[in-house]
């Protein structure tokens, strides 16, 4: 008969006992929980820093007043702007979206330019989407 033998998940130990055990006791439990929080916890806190930093590249790249300013896309790089994360999207073709970080956002224009807007609700989108056709 082949034994199994369980290991917790907190320290490792071999566990004796029911076979549904997943710790060796209630400490190595709740241990095990408090760390899988907290990673969890810095991972939403990292992710949030980000997109609330590359908001504020947006925020800085389109001034009071302006709606929209076409930028080289390495412009947004050098300011430290994180392509990878983003909080929603607005559709502009069937290839391209708008991709935003909160209430700013930019859309791959053409050539290496980036059009960068302000996110003003779906109506505002749907329009700006009829004057602008990138290539
Ligand atoms: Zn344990």
């Amino acid at each position: 008969m082949e034994v199994q033998r369980k290991q917790c998940m907190y320290c490792g130990s071999v566990i004796h006992g029911r076979s549904d055990k997943k710790f060796c006791n209630d400490n190595c439990r709740s241990s095990y929980n408090n760390q899988h929080k907290d990673e969890e916890g810095d991972q939403v806190k990292t992710i949030n820093h980000i997109l609330r930093s590359n908001r504020k590249v947006l925020m800085a790249i389109l001034e009071d007043g302006v709606e929209t300013v076409k930028v080289p896309k390495e412009r947004l790089a050098q300011l430290g702007f994180n392509f990878k994360y983003h909080t929603h999207h607005f559709p502009h073709s069937p290839s391209k979206n708008f991709w935003f970080c909160f209430d700013y956002g930019f859309l791959d224009y053409y050539n290496g330019w980036i059009l960068v807007v302000r996110d003003m609700g779906e109506s505002y989108l749907e329009s700006l989407n009829k004057l602008v056709s990138s290539h």
